[in-house]
């Protein structure tokens, strides 16, 4: 094979410049990473060659062995696991995978990063992180059946492929150290290294280790170097490991390891279930949203790697955890899954629909928990998870009740930007009052200014508004909560009020008229709701609100044009003048502008656009100018 040099793509060559400039103080997890990437390799060879023997080629004593060159100065990470060949080199090292690479690093650049392993921790950096400590990186890799490849690249802007010389299945990753990490080839600090971030890995992490030993006895006895092949890990699965023998520290080692996240996680749970069904599970509950999540994007599918008694089978399972809770990391270890069958066959146990329900509840409790007695932990993870979890009202009847009872929200009560359980609206709540009553607004601002609350100040109710915009999805697939259905505070009936008698015979044929007047508004009543606003448009009771609307959309969905409701505040003074105008002189010409105007004024007030700005700025100029005069 020729020699040939490729450029990296465009985001990549400006991660790396950001990765070795930002992430320098936390370089030496670049071990971590591509041990990780090794244990990865193994695990995958070892789980085809269930199925298929013939992938081995004779070779599964696992290992990842690290050598030194003190020569070179190069340090060596090798491993016997699957390799990769041209094209899969070219895919894994020369491109990023992630979508919205691009917004990332904009965001990036944006806030500054200097030394902001937050950040760019969560993008999950991996390979990369080799060149914060080398200045040239060497991948010798060998699949089965193919020929060996060489991938070769300084970091900058491209790599080079040629010819590999490993004769044997797997990888050797070889970083050429740059001068001030030459501490990396000494066997102290990797054997710390290694302790530090990979103990519990379970292939061996092994090294050529000399020692000076005694050789014979008495006065024969003579000190001899003796080199031989040291394990530097115990490799003691962590999960299998007692709670109580554990470090928070070791916890947090591990969490990293198969999270790639650089933050400690906010959350651990570990357990055995016994029983009908024997398993260990070891999850994890991150602080922050790792890349995928954070641009809006990723699979959507909940990543919990299986292993069946301590072989890990796959990192994929979609059943394993309902995608609502996605964000949680670790892994579970079962003990009765047949191991030699195919992921298809295995998918459809029935054994791992009881795990998952086992999982689920176990996560929920323990949000619960954490809700209750730890605020304040609580309310990061729910800004940050929050949107995620609510989606699980939508799939998981079972579990509606308890999600619902994790989910936070401002409302009229509480102040901009503090949120509150539904549970304590619910506490809150007149006794009689039967009915959770919320608004869907796209900001505070608005929802506290809307003419829609109005009556229900008065009232003293407390409204729950809905700011996310997956609220108004799927808060009303809850239907009711303990005992209290959902209502909007922007649709539906206000309900009728007496003191309206009178005045419903006075408004009877302007209302007739203004209904005739305006297009797209399928009925014009008198307003129970309205105390201080001249008019407002209702909704339907299950009708989407205006801004989810607008916000639909923009994103080019087709979204069926819904006429509304027009209400009008009889004990406004700008409506009863339009009305007086009606009844003095239907003609007017004014009057039909009047009209439009009151139903312009509801648009605005309820944050949307109204139909023609122009017409509406020159009639409210034309308004100050008489107005002042
Ligand atoms: P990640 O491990 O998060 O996917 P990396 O950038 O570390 O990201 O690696 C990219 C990909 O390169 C891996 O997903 C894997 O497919 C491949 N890879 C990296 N190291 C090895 C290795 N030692 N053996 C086989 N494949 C590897």
């Amino acid at each position: 094979m020729a020699k040939k040099t490729m450029k990296f793509k465009t985001e990549l060559s400006q991660l790396l410049h950001l990765i070795t400039h930002s992430l320098y103080s936390h370089r030496e997890i670049f071990l971590r990473e591509l041990i990780s990437n090794a244990c990865d390799a193994i695990d995958k060879i070892r789980f085809a060659a269930l199925t298929d023997t013939d992938l081995l080629d004779g070779d599964s004593d696992w290992k990842i062995h690290l050598s030194v060159d003190n020569e070179a100065k190069t340090l060596t990470i090798s491993d016997n696991g699957i390799g990769m060949d041209e094209e899969s080199l070219v895919e894994n090292l020369g491109t990023i995978a992630h979508s919205g690479t691009k917004s990332f690093l904009a965001r990036l650049q944006e806030e500054g990063v200097k030394d902001n392993p937050d950040l760019i921790g969560q993008f999950g950096v991996g390979f990369y992180s080799s060149f914060m400590v080398a200045d040239r990186v060497t991948v010798d890799t060998r699949m089965h059946g193919k020929e060996a490849v060489k991938w070769e690249s300084e970091g900058t802007g491209s790599f080079t492929l040629g010819e590999g010389t490993r004769e044997t299945r797997g990888t050797s990753v070889t970083l050429h150290l740059k001068d001030e990490a030459s501490e990396y080839l000494e066997e102290y600090s990797l054997r710390m290294l290694v302790k530090k971030f990979s103990d519990f890995i379970e292939h061996p992490v092994t090294m050529m280790v000399t020692r000076t030993k005694k050789e014979g006895e008495g006065d024969d006895a003579k000190e001899v170097e003796v080199t031989e092949e040291e394990t530097l890990n115990s490799q003691k699965a962590i999960w299998l490991r007692a709670k109580t023998e554990i470090t928070g520290e070791e916890y947090s080692e591990f969490y990293k390891h198969i999270s790639h996240d650089f933050a400690d996680p906010a959350g651990v749970i570990h357990y055995r279930a016994e029983g009908a069904m024997e398993f260990k599970a070891l999850l994890f509950i991150p602080e922050k949203k790792p890349f995928d999540m954070m641009m809006g994007g990723g699979d959507h599918k909940a990543h919990i790697s299986l292993y069946i008694q301590r072989v890990f089978i796959s990192s994929d399972f979609e059943n394993l955890l309902p995608p609502y809770l996605r964000f949680v990391k670790g892994v579970v270890d079962a003990a009765d899954l047949p191991l030699n069958v195919s992921r298809e066959i295995l998918q459809e146990n029935p054994q791992l629909d009881r795990i998952r329900k086992n999982l689920v509840s176990r996560i929920l409790k323990t949000l619960a928990d954490m809700k209750e007695k730890e605020g304040d932990k609580y309310l990061t993870f729910f800004s940050e998870f929050g949107a995620i979890l609510k989606e699980g009202l939508q799939v998981d009847f079972e579990n509606r009740e308890k999600i619902a009872d994790l989910l936070l929200f401002e409302t009229t009560a509480t102040e901009p930007g503090k949120l509150r359980a539904l549970s304590e609206v619910v506490e809150a709540m007149d006794e009689k009052q039967e009915e959770i009553i919320y608004l869907a607004a796209e900001h505070r601002g608005l929802a506290d200014n809307s003419p829609f609350l109005e009556g229900f100040k008065a009232d003293g109710k407390e409204v729950v508004l809905f700011l996310d915009p997956i609220d108004e999805f799927v808060m009303p697939q809850l239907y009711d909560y303990k005992g209290k259905k959902f209502k909007a505070a922007n649709k539906g009936d206000a309900g009728d009020d007496e003191s309206l008698k009178d005045e419903k015979e006075k408004f009877e044929g302007f209302l007739g008229f203004v209904k005739e007047k305006l297009s797209g508004v399928k009925e014009v009543r008198l307003s129970t709701r309205l105390k201080e606003s001249p008019a407002c448009l209702v909704g339907d009771e299950y009708s989407m609100s205006p801004h989810i609307e607008a916000m639909m959309r923009r994103a080019g969905q087709p979204v069926p044009e819904m006429d509304r409701v027009l209400e009008l505040n009889p004990t406004h003074p700008a409506v009863q003048a339009v009305q007086a105008m009606y009844e003095a002189d239907k003609d007017d010409a004014k009057l039909g502008e009047s009209v439009e105007l009151l139903r312009d004024l509801a648009h605005v007030a309820e944050g949307s656009k109204v139909e023609n700005p122009t017409a509406f700025a020159a009639r409210i100029a034309a308004l100050m100018a008489r107005d002042l005069q």
